[in-house]
């Protein structure tokens, strides 16, 4: 049941239309489901948060971030649907990126919402909010991936200006997936999708075929998977795509961009596109052992900004993880740089 994202406004089985435009502001995109479209500081441009109305009062999926901008705006969503804050029971998180989580705290002050959130990324966000030391840490794995002291730097400012936007936060829901929340919609069930975070999750909503993808699944984007220590996040994030493949999808409602259709194409597409960046690796391992800044120089021809230069890094190195723990590269440890080569 492939079905083409070129379909315009094609009318699906469940009714929907395939491809709804979104602007700033609120939409309802199903009857009890409003799309909230929040302005973002970043080259993302914007967040879409759900409002999702319950038997009593409304979930909403994700926060934006701590900007007035994404306040003002999310005030004036819950005003138009007629909640209010008070209207608000419970603050279901995606994942703990700051565009999602940034105004969980003040929303939660001003709702007395209950918070729900994945167990995994509860203990992330703990690892996260302990700035100093995380910074500390991840300049310690960029340089021995061979980036220069300089770039290091140059991230360090962004990085910085980043981290501020982390807050400490304290589940009173801690979830695993499997668990379900009641909606007008229909019943919605959490979906542990781990890969782009560690605790990723995904909403479920078999009756309507319609799922909250958070960063899973964007439309125009392939989602940024970085390494974890511990962790094989590449194959974690294919694993959570193919048991997403078996499920019936009429809408995704992502996190960035319009929601869209065709999900099983979109897997393909994104499976076939880390399976591309694994075997250009690979290629580039067979002539010489290399770092992985190194790696990164010659994948991205494009420069990149000190922000999105840590992520690519990070994006090589869990492709590497995968790579090595499917037997076909090793690492030689080797003070201060790790370089990789091919089995
Ligand atoms: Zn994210
Ligand atoms: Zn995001």
């Amino acid at each position: 049941m492939h079905r083409s994202k070129n379909t315009t406004n094609r009318v699906l089985a469940s009714g929907l239309s395939s491809i709804i435009p979104i602007s700033a502001g609120c939409h309802e995109v199903l009857p009890g489901v409003h799309l909230v479209n929040l302005p973002l500081p970043f080259t993302l441009g914007s967040i879409n948060v759900y409002l999702v109305r319950l038997a009593d009062g409304y979930l909403v999926i994700d926060c934006g971030m701590d900007t007035e901008a994404c306040f003002q705006a999310l005030g004036r969503a819950v005003e138009t649907i007629g909640a209010g804050w008070r209207g608000v029971r419970e603050i279901f998180l995606t994942h703990v990126h700051p565009d999602h989580m940034g105004l969980a705290p003040r929303l939660l002050d001003l709702t007395g919402a209950r918070l729900s959130m994945h167990a995994q990324d509860a203990a992330y966000l703990g690892v996260l909010t302990q700035t100093k030391r995380y910074l500390n840490w991840a300049n310690g794995v960029m340089r021995e991936a061979g980036v220069p002291e300089e770039i290091i730097a140059g991230i360090a400012t962004s990085s910085n200006e980043i981290h501020k936007h982390f807050h400490s936060l304290k589940p009173d829901r801690t979830l695993l997936g499997g668990e379900t929340i009641a909606a007008s919609v229909g019943e919605l069930e959490v979906l542990w999708t781990p890969g782009h975070s560690p605790g990723h999750l995904c909403l479920y909503g078999r009756q309507r075929r319609v799922l909250f993808s958070g960063d899973q699944m964007l439309e125009q984007i392939s989602p940024n998977i970085g390494w974890h220590p511990d962790h094989d996040p590449l194959g974690e994030f294919l694993d959570s795509l193919r048991k997403l493949e078996r499920l019936e999808i009429d809408l995704i409602l992502p996190s960035h961009g319009t929601p869209f259709s065709g999900h099983r194409e979109w897997i393909r597409k994104t499976i076939a596109h880390h399976d591309g960046r694994c075997a250009r690796i690979l290629a580039l391992l067979a002539g010489a052992s290399r770092s992985a800044a190194e790696l990164v120089n010659e994948l991205w021809e494009r420069s990149l900004t000190p922000f999105h230069y840590r992520f690519a890094v990070f994006e090589v190195l869990a492709h590497l993880e995968h790579l090595e723990r499917q037997g076909k590269v090793a690492c030689i440890p080797k003070d201060p740089i790790v370089r990789w080569r091919v089995t």
